[in-house]
């Protein structure tokens, strides 16, 4: 009947009003939840911004940051410490597109089998693996120069080594021994490989190339970066 049907169309009419009004409620205090938590977010990231933190980012500044006594304002041969005495160059930077230079005893052949190895400068040792290939024990040293006019970090590679002392991670100062001169399982007469490259965390390399970017002649800077 009319009269009814307009009465059910009231409370209908009601019923709908309370619930859009509870579901309006509701989305408010949802809203209200949201834009408490999103400011009280945003104020925490306020409150230590990236830019403004003490700390640096990458991965070595932050182990020089805390450890500056193993920054390096200095250089020094890998074996003979320090001016390598009683050792020859018995294969220079270069020669034959050679990315490293070889180190031998002046007895000759295997004389210097089992001599020290020294870091060349202080830094932070980033890998020891025996790597195949013709490489044998390998160590590798980043180092952060301190007051270098050209280089902010460079990298020292020490091959073939015979035994190695050293473990990823450890700091070092200038002259620590990092092993001892090997012949990568036989296959040379023993001798020290080394490398020294200002592209750090490169791959292993292949040791000779025609491309020389991204290494140094270790010698020549070492004669030239005794004290800097
Ligand atoms: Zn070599």
């Amino acid at each position: 009947m009319p009269l009814n049907t307009g009465i059910k169309c009231i409370d209908e009419f009601l019923n709908n009003m309370q619930s859009l009004l509870k579901n309006i409620l509701g989305i408010g205090i949802f809203s209200v939840i949201t834009f408490i938590s999103f400011t009280n977010r945003s104020e925490l990231t306020k409150a230590v911004p990236v830019e403004e933190s003490a700390y640096p980012i990458h991965k070595y500044d932050s182990i020089f940051y805390f450890n500056p006594h193993y920054l390096t304002s200095s250089f020094d041969f890998p074996v003979g410490k320090p001016d390598a005495e009683n050792y020859y160059l018995a294969s220079r930077f270069g020669n034959r597109n050679h990315l490293g230079e070889d180190w031998n005893g002046k007895g000759g052949g295997n004389t210097d089998l089992g001599d020290p190895v020294y870091v060349s400068g202080n830094g932070v040792v980033t890998l020891t693996e025996d790597i195949c290939c013709g490489w044998g024990n390998v160590v590798r040293v980043v180092h952060k120069l301190e007051g270098h006019s050209e280089f902010d970090y460079l990298e020292t590679v020490y091959a073939h080594l015979d035994k190695i002392y050293v473990h990823e991670g450890q700091l070092l100062l200038k002259g620590d021994q990092v092993g001892t001169i090997g012949t990568a399982h036989g296959a040379y007469t023993a001798h020290l490989h080394f490398e020294m490259r200002d592209f750090i965390d490169m791959s292993m390399g292949p040791g000779y190339s025609s491309d020389w970017e991204g290494y140094l002649d270790p010698s020549a800077f070492i004669r030239n970066n005794r004290q800097f």
